[in-house]
Protein backbone atom coordinates (compact mmCIF):
# COMPACT_ATOMS: atom_id res chain seq x y z
CA UNK A 1 0.00 0.00 0.00
CA UNK A 2 1.74 3.31 -1.23
CA UNK A 3 0.53 6.15 0.51
CA UNK A 4 1.72 9.96 -0.66
CA UNK A 5 0.74 12.08 1.50
CA UNK A 6 0.46 16.41 1.36
CA UNK A 7 -1.12 19.32 3.44
CA UNK A 8 -1.48 23.13 3.61
CA UNK A 9 -2.17 23.74 -0.28
CA UNK A 10 -3.56 26.31 0.34
CA UNK A 11 -4.36 26.85 -3.56
CA UNK A 12 -0.97 26.82 -5.14
CA UNK A 13 -1.71 25.46 -8.56
CA UNK A 14 1.52 24.46 -9.49
CA UNK A 15 2.25 22.27 -6.35
CA UNK A 16 -1.25 20.70 -7.06
CA UNK A 17 0.14 19.76 -10.41
CA UNK A 18 3.36 18.45 -8.84
CA UNK A 19 0.85 16.22 -6.94
CA UNK A 20 -0.28 14.54 -9.62
CA UNK A 21 2.75 13.78 -11.61
CA UNK A 22 4.13 12.32 -8.15
CA UNK A 23 1.82 10.42 -7.01
CA UNK A 24 1.51 8.88 -10.70
CA UNK A 25 5.45 8.20 -10.55
CA UNK A 26 5.63 7.13 -7.10
CA UNK A 27 2.39 4.17 -8.22
CA UNK A 28 0.78 5.97 -4.84
CA UNK A 29 -2.60 3.76 -4.20
CA UNK A 30 -4.02 6.35 -2.31
CA UNK A 31 -2.91 10.82 -2.00
CA UNK A 32 -4.08 12.07 1.26
CA UNK A 33 -4.86 15.75 1.39
CA UNK A 34 -4.57 16.92 5.04
CA UNK A 35 -6.54 20.38 4.71
CA UNK A 36 -6.06 24.10 4.28
CA UNK A 37 -6.52 23.31 0.13
CA UNK A 38 -8.01 26.66 -1.34
CA UNK A 39 -6.40 30.00 -1.61
CA UNK A 40 -6.11 31.97 1.36
CA UNK A 41 -4.75 35.06 -0.10
CA UNK A 42 -7.22 37.05 -1.95
CA UNK A 43 -11.31 36.87 -0.95
CA UNK A 44 -11.80 34.04 1.22
CA UNK A 45 -15.41 34.05 0.23
CA UNK A 46 -14.39 33.44 -3.77
CA UNK A 47 -12.84 29.63 -2.52
CA UNK A 48 -16.07 27.98 -4.35
CA UNK A 49 -14.75 29.07 -7.67
CA UNK A 50 -11.57 27.19 -6.74
CA UNK A 51 -13.35 24.22 -6.16
CA UNK A 52 -15.28 24.59 -9.14
CA UNK A 53 -12.62 25.77 -11.24
CA UNK A 54 -9.71 23.82 -10.43
CA UNK A 55 -10.45 21.09 -7.87
CA UNK A 56 -12.98 19.14 -10.02
CA UNK A 57 -10.69 18.88 -12.55
CA UNK A 58 -7.82 17.94 -10.22
CA UNK A 59 -10.11 15.29 -8.61
CA UNK A 60 -10.87 14.08 -12.05
CA UNK A 61 -7.56 12.77 -12.74
CA UNK A 62 -6.90 11.15 -10.02
CA UNK A 63 -10.32 9.27 -10.30
CA UNK A 64 -9.14 8.24 -14.30
CA UNK A 65 -5.81 7.01 -13.00
CA UNK A 66 -7.63 4.71 -10.13
CA UNK A 67 -6.03 6.77 -7.68
CA UNK A 68 -7.55 7.10 -3.95
CA UNK A 69 -7.88 10.58 -3.04
CA UNK A 70 -8.80 11.03 0.87
CA UNK A 71 -9.32 14.74 1.55
CA UNK A 72 -10.99 17.75 3.56
CA UNK A 73 -10.87 21.46 4.04
CA UNK A 74 -8.64 23.18 6.42
CA UNK A 75 -9.33 25.78 9.25
CA UNK A 76 -8.46 28.47 6.57
CA UNK A 77 -10.83 26.84 4.16
CA UNK A 78 -14.01 28.75 5.22
CA UNK A 79 -17.23 26.15 6.32
CA UNK A 80 -19.70 28.00 3.89
CA UNK A 81 -18.60 25.57 1.14
CA UNK A 82 -17.96 22.04 2.92
CA UNK A 83 -21.39 21.20 0.70
CA UNK A 84 -19.80 22.04 -2.67
CA UNK A 85 -16.92 20.51 -1.98
CA UNK A 86 -18.55 17.18 -0.15
CA UNK A 87 -20.56 17.18 -3.55
CA UNK A 88 -17.67 17.80 -6.05
CA UNK A 89 -15.92 14.87 -4.07
CA UNK A 90 -18.83 12.92 -4.31
CA UNK A 91 -18.85 13.14 -8.22
CA UNK A 92 -15.96 10.66 -8.54
CA UNK A 93 -15.51 7.31 -6.77
CA UNK A 94 -11.89 7.44 -5.88
CA UNK A 95 -12.24 10.98 -4.57
CA UNK A 96 -13.51 10.63 -0.75
CA UNK A 97 -14.36 13.99 1.85
CA UNK A 98 -12.93 12.27 5.16
CA UNK A 99 -14.06 15.24 7.35
CA UNK A 100 -14.95 13.53 10.62
CA UNK A 101 -14.93 9.65 8.89
CA UNK A 102 -13.47 6.60 7.94
CA UNK A 103 -12.57 5.05 5.04
CA UNK A 104 -11.65 1.88 4.80
CA UNK A 105 -9.04 0.75 1.65
CA UNK A 106 -6.44 -2.38 0.77
CA UNK A 107 -7.38 -3.28 4.49
CA UNK A 108 -6.30 0.06 5.97
CA UNK A 109 -8.79 2.65 8.07
CA UNK A 110 -8.51 5.70 7.60
CA UNK A 111 -9.93 8.50 9.71
CA UNK A 112 -9.80 11.71 9.49
CA UNK A 113 -10.64 15.14 11.56
CA UNK A 114 -10.28 18.69 10.71
CA UNK A 115 -11.17 20.88 13.70
CA UNK A 116 -8.24 22.63 15.28
CA UNK A 117 -7.44 24.30 18.44
CA UNK A 118 -8.11 27.87 18.74
CA UNK A 119 -5.69 30.41 18.04
CA UNK A 120 -5.29 34.18 18.33
CA UNK A 121 -6.73 34.70 14.22
CA UNK A 122 -10.21 35.76 14.04
CA UNK A 123 -11.33 33.31 11.27
CA UNK A 124 -12.94 30.70 13.90
CA UNK A 125 -14.82 28.58 11.57
CA UNK A 126 -13.50 25.22 12.55
CA UNK A 127 -11.66 26.31 16.14
CA UNK A 128 -12.18 24.33 19.46
CA UNK A 129 -10.80 24.44 23.06
CA UNK A 130 -8.81 22.00 23.00
CA UNK A 131 -10.07 20.31 26.48
CA UNK A 132 -11.87 21.58 29.06
CA UNK A 133 -9.46 23.33 31.06
CA UNK A 134 -8.25 25.24 27.79
CA UNK A 135 -6.94 28.57 28.11
CA UNK A 136 -8.13 30.77 25.24
CA UNK A 137 -5.35 32.60 24.03
CA UNK A 138 -5.17 36.57 23.44
CA UNK A 139 -7.05 37.31 20.19
CA UNK A 140 -6.39 39.70 17.34
CA UNK A 141 -9.85 41.08 17.14
CA UNK A 142 -13.17 40.12 17.12
CA UNK A 143 -13.90 36.07 16.15
CA UNK A 144 -15.02 35.84 12.84
CA UNK A 145 -17.77 32.90 11.06
CA UNK A 146 -18.20 32.60 7.49
CA UNK A 147 -21.95 33.04 6.52
CA UNK A 148 -23.26 33.06 3.05
CA UNK A 149 -24.29 36.79 3.69
CA UNK A 150 -20.46 37.60 4.85
CA UNK A 151 -18.91 37.57 8.04
CA UNK A 152 -20.50 37.58 11.30
CA UNK A 153 -18.61 38.87 14.01
CA UNK A 154 -18.86 37.00 17.27
CA UNK A 155 -19.01 39.53 20.12
CA UNK A 156 -17.63 37.22 23.47
CA UNK A 157 -15.24 34.38 21.50
CA UNK A 158 -14.57 32.82 24.40
CA UNK A 159 -18.09 32.48 25.88
CA UNK A 160 -19.50 30.90 22.49
CA UNK A 161 -15.92 28.79 22.58
CA UNK A 162 -17.36 27.53 25.43
CA UNK A 163 -20.36 26.14 24.13
CA UNK A 164 -18.95 24.24 21.38
CA UNK A 165 -17.26 20.58 22.03
CA UNK A 166 -13.74 20.25 22.75
CA UNK A 167 -11.36 18.46 20.02
CA UNK A 168 -11.01 15.75 23.23
CA UNK A 169 -14.48 15.23 22.67
CA UNK A 170 -14.59 15.41 18.73
CA UNK A 171 -11.94 13.09 18.57
CA UNK A 172 -13.48 10.57 20.79
CA UNK A 173 -16.63 11.11 18.71
CA UNK A 174 -14.86 9.66 15.77
CA UNK A 175 -15.92 6.05 14.96
CA UNK A 176 -13.02 4.09 16.33
CA UNK A 177 -11.42 1.22 14.28
CA UNK A 178 -11.01 -1.88 16.02
CA UNK A 179 -7.51 -3.05 14.88
CA UNK A 180 -5.58 0.06 15.33
CA UNK A 181 -1.72 -1.74 13.59
CA UNK A 182 -4.44 -1.34 10.29
CA UNK A 183 -5.41 2.21 10.91
CA UNK A 184 -4.19 5.85 10.06
CA UNK A 185 -5.81 9.23 11.27
CA UNK A 186 -5.73 12.32 9.04
CA UNK A 187 -5.67 15.29 11.82
CA UNK A 188 -5.07 18.35 10.46
CA UNK A 189 -4.23 19.67 14.16
CA UNK A 190 -0.44 18.27 15.22
CA UNK A 191 0.04 16.81 18.33
CA UNK A 192 2.14 18.47 21.39
CA UNK A 193 5.04 17.35 22.69
CA UNK A 194 6.88 16.04 19.68
CA UNK A 195 8.59 18.93 17.97
CA UNK A 196 5.74 18.88 15.72
CA UNK A 197 4.34 21.82 16.43
CA UNK A 198 6.28 25.06 16.45
CA UNK A 199 6.20 28.26 15.24
CA UNK A 200 8.65 30.43 14.37
CA UNK A 201 8.08 32.75 17.41
CA UNK A 202 9.35 29.26 19.34
CA UNK A 203 5.62 28.93 20.42
CA UNK A 204 4.46 25.46 20.43
CA UNK A 205 1.04 25.24 19.53
CA UNK A 206 0.36 21.74 19.15
CA UNK A 207 -2.88 19.68 20.73
CA UNK A 208 -2.39 17.94 24.04
CA UNK A 209 -6.13 16.02 23.05
CA UNK A 210 -4.26 14.64 19.88
CA UNK A 211 -1.36 13.96 21.91
CA UNK A 212 -3.24 12.02 24.52
CA UNK A 213 -5.70 10.62 21.74
CA UNK A 214 -2.17 9.41 19.69
CA UNK A 215 -0.92 7.78 23.01
CA UNK A 216 -4.25 5.60 23.95
CA UNK A 217 -4.75 4.11 20.70
CA UNK A 218 -1.73 3.77 19.28
CA UNK A 219 -2.54 4.03 15.58
CA UNK A 220 -0.22 2.71 13.01
CA UNK A 221 0.52 5.87 11.43
CA UNK A 222 -0.88 9.64 12.38
CA UNK A 223 -0.77 12.40 9.40
CA UNK A 224 -0.57 16.32 10.61
CA UNK A 225 -0.25 20.04 9.16
CA UNK A 226 -1.03 23.30 9.99
CA UNK A 227 1.74 24.62 11.08
CA UNK A 228 3.67 25.02 8.36
CA UNK A 229 6.98 25.82 9.57
CA UNK A 230 7.30 23.27 12.01
CA UNK A 231 9.76 21.42 10.75
CA UNK A 232 11.98 24.21 9.52
CA UNK A 233 12.06 25.17 12.66
CA UNK A 234 12.83 22.21 15.11
CA UNK A 235 14.36 19.94 12.27
CA UNK A 236 11.92 17.31 13.02
CA UNK A 237 9.36 16.44 10.56
CA UNK A 238 8.13 12.79 12.30
CA UNK A 239 8.03 11.48 15.34
CA UNK A 240 7.51 7.91 16.70
CA UNK A 241 4.93 7.55 19.91
CA UNK A 242 5.16 4.10 21.20
CA UNK A 243 4.12 2.08 18.43
CA UNK A 244 2.48 5.30 16.48
CA UNK A 245 4.47 7.02 13.55
CA UNK A 246 3.41 10.83 13.47
CA UNK A 247 4.32 12.68 10.37
CA UNK A 248 4.37 16.37 10.03
CA UNK A 249 5.96 17.14 6.78
CA UNK A 250 5.15 21.18 6.92
CA UNK A 251 4.60 23.71 3.72
CA UNK A 252 6.92 26.46 2.72
CA UNK A 253 7.89 27.52 -0.60
CA UNK A 254 9.11 23.84 -1.96
CA UNK A 255 5.88 21.72 -2.87
CA UNK A 256 6.73 19.37 0.27
CA UNK A 257 5.55 15.70 0.88
CA UNK A 258 5.79 12.09 2.06
CA UNK A 259 6.03 9.08 0.60
CA UNK A 260 4.71 6.10 2.52
CA UNK A 261 4.59 2.42 2.10
CA UNK A 262 2.19 1.36 4.90
CA UNK A 263 3.48 -2.53 4.44
CA UNK A 264 7.10 -1.87 5.05
CA UNK A 265 6.71 1.63 6.91
CA UNK A 266 9.46 3.10 4.89
CA UNK A 267 8.67 6.72 4.70
CA UNK A 268 10.38 10.11 2.88
CA UNK A 269 10.33 13.62 3.02
CA UNK A 270 10.68 15.36 0.00
CA UNK A 271 11.36 18.79 -1.11
CA UNK A 272 10.55 19.13 -4.66
CA UNK A 273 10.77 22.63 -6.99
CA UNK A 274 10.30 21.35 -10.06
CA UNK A 275 6.94 23.39 -10.72
CA UNK A 276 7.57 26.06 -9.04
CA UNK A 277 9.04 28.31 -12.44
CA UNK A 278 5.97 28.08 -13.97
CA UNK A 279 3.30 30.90 -14.50
CA UNK A 280 0.72 30.68 -11.62
CA UNK A 281 -2.53 31.22 -12.71
ZN1 LIG B 1 -4.31 24.88 9.12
Amino acid sequence: MRVLFVTDLHGIKWKYERLFEVARDFQADVVINGGDMLPGNNDLFRQDKFINDYLDSHFARFDSAGIYYLCYLGNDDLRIFDKLFEETCNKYSFVVCLAQRKFEVGGYKFVGMNWVVDYPFRLKDRCRMDTDDYMLQEQFGKGLLSTPNGWQEIDDWFTYAKTLPTIEEELNQLVCPKDMSKSAYVIHMPPDRLGLDKCYDGAEVGSKAVYNFLTKYQPKLSLHGHIHESPDVTGQWYAKLDGAICIQPGQLNEFTYVTIDLSTMEFDRIKDTQGSKKVEG
